[in-house]
């Protein structure tokens, strides 16, 4: 995806950084190759007229012209009109708190991916706390609804069916009450599409968002059919009305047009793309990173929060198995203060790349009362680190003084510490407090 225009990008922008002075002549030229680069990606002809002449106005005023570095300049503002195009801001899903139901409808053209993006989605709100539950109510693509549950074995994720129904609204009248009886805080509901738009389809979906009145209505669109599911989002958007796109096969050799032109025609975010046929495949659309990676500058930080995201999973699973044990020791307490640190400094490489400036929180790395907790720990010995209880007055005194704190800080440390492992004790099935409790320390 966008291999073509990002070389074009890069050839352009990168003769226009180095030069001290630029003409209208230049920019001109520039903004020539860009317009050529962007029809050639297949994105819509209006929008690429409005992207040549909101760049060109830009760069004409004063600020590149004149600037100290005028090919910088010039980069920044194809930079953010880029951004703009794609989107502006990363748009995550609008849902109520957990103790509401959230309904999510699915819908899109047959093929497009809209089965399988729906199981992507509710093993990711899965994974961030969330109780899902899938609805199969495609009930016109006859493997659907199975495809739909062997999903759900693969993801976790309960779905809902009803074995011989064929009308979906009354799938999904059921599922309300079936998900609210049992709890569930998010509902994801798989609807049918058909080879091509039609007024039956759009019937159906209508009929099925009056009832299931959704929070989220996301258009699954398969970037594969470029200007096609530009005209599909725009379909669906007017007869049914749509909060956000998921553009599926983002990973196929497509030219890319459809995400450059899915905002400005639609006016409806992409929410997420997916970029492959494996059910952790679904991403969350940023604009800014996307403009990054379409203008040559790379993707480095999508790269590192990918990294940053298993090393987290797979400590967070070890420490899940110590809680339930109950053999979490200051130990290991002192070792979250080292994962939040690594990540602090993960934070600093996010920091050098174009963009990024700015997103650090300094106060929660620095926090004073964590230095405190960290020196405490760090002047017992391995031993008392492992079994706090063996610690009497006399080693508090020293770890005190050898910390530089007080006796009532080493004190108060033990006694939080020893509340927050009953607590934890006492709640060790229940993983979302526990995650809730322990950033509350
Ligand atoms: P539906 O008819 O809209 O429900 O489409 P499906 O969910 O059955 O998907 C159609 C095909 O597209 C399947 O072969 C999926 O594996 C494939 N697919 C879905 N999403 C992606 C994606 O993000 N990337 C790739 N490469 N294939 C996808």
């Amino acid at each position: 995806m966008f291999d073509k225009l990002t070389r074009t990008f890069s050839d352009v922008l990168r003769q226009v950084s180095g030069k001290s002075s630029i003409s209208e002549k230049n920019i001109q030229d520039a903004v020539e190759e860009i317009k050529i680069a962007l029809l050639e990606a297949d994105v819509n002809l209006r929008v690429v007229r409005r992207f040549v002449n909101h760049t060109i106005e830009e760069a004409r005023g004063e600020k590149v012209l004149r600037s100290v570095n005028p090919g910088q300049q010039f980069i920044k503002i194809v930079h953010d009109r880029m951004v703009n195009l794609l989107g502006s801001e990363t748009e995550g899903l609008q849902l109520k708190g957990p103790d509401t139901l959230s309904p999510i409808l699915f819908m899109g053209l047959q093929g497009s991916g809209k089965t399988t993006t729906c199981a992507k989605l509710a093993l990711r709100l899965k994974k961030e706390g969330r109780k899902p539950l899938l609805v199969a109510a495609d009930l016109v693509r006859p493997a659907a609804v199975k495809q739909l549950q062997l999903l759900g074995e693969q993801t976790g994720v309960p779905v809902f069916a009803v074995e011989g129904e064929k009308k979906p609204v009354k799938v999904v009248k059921q599922a309300l009450s079936f998900a609210k009886k049992n709890s569930f805080n998010t509902m994801i509901v798989d609807t049918s599409g058909r080879m091509h738009l039609d007024d039956d389809l759009m019937k159906e979906i209508q009929e099925i968002n009056s009832v299931l009145k959704p929070v989220e209505g996301l258009l699954v669109a398969d970037a594969m059919t470029g200007q096609q599911a530009v005209e599909i989002a725009k379909e669906f958007n007017e007869r049914v009305g749509i909060t956000g796109v998921i553009l599926s096969k983002f990973d196929s050799d497509t030219r890319g047009g459809a995400a450059l032109s899915l905002k400005s025609v639609t006016k409806k975010p992409i929410k997420y793309v997916g970029v492959g046929e494996k059910i952790d495949e679904l991403e969350q659309f940023h604009p800014d990173r996307m403009a990054s990676r379409i203008l040559g500058m790379g993707d480095v930080v999508s790269l590192v929060e990918k990294a940053q995201e298993t090393i987290q999973e797979e400590e967070a699973e070890e420490l899940q198995k110590k809680l339930q044990s109950s053999t979490f020791t200051l130990q290991d307490y002192l070792e979250q203060f080292t994962r939040i640190k690594k990540m602090g400094s993960l934070q600093s490489l996010v920091e050098m790349i174009p963009g990024m400036k700015g997103n650090i929180d300094e106060d929660a790395l620095n926090s004073k009362e964590m230095k405190k907790e960290e020196a405490i720990i760090l002047s017992m010995t391995l031993q008392e680190r492992h079994n706090h209880r063996i610690i009497g007055p006399s080693r508090r005194k020293r770890i005190a003084s050898g910390s530089g704190t007080s006796v009532f800080d080493v004190n108060r440390l033990l006694k939080k510490f020893d509340k927050m492992r009953l607590m934890m004790k006492k709640m060790t099935k229940n993983k979302k407090l526990q995650a809730q409790m322990l950033s509350q320390f």
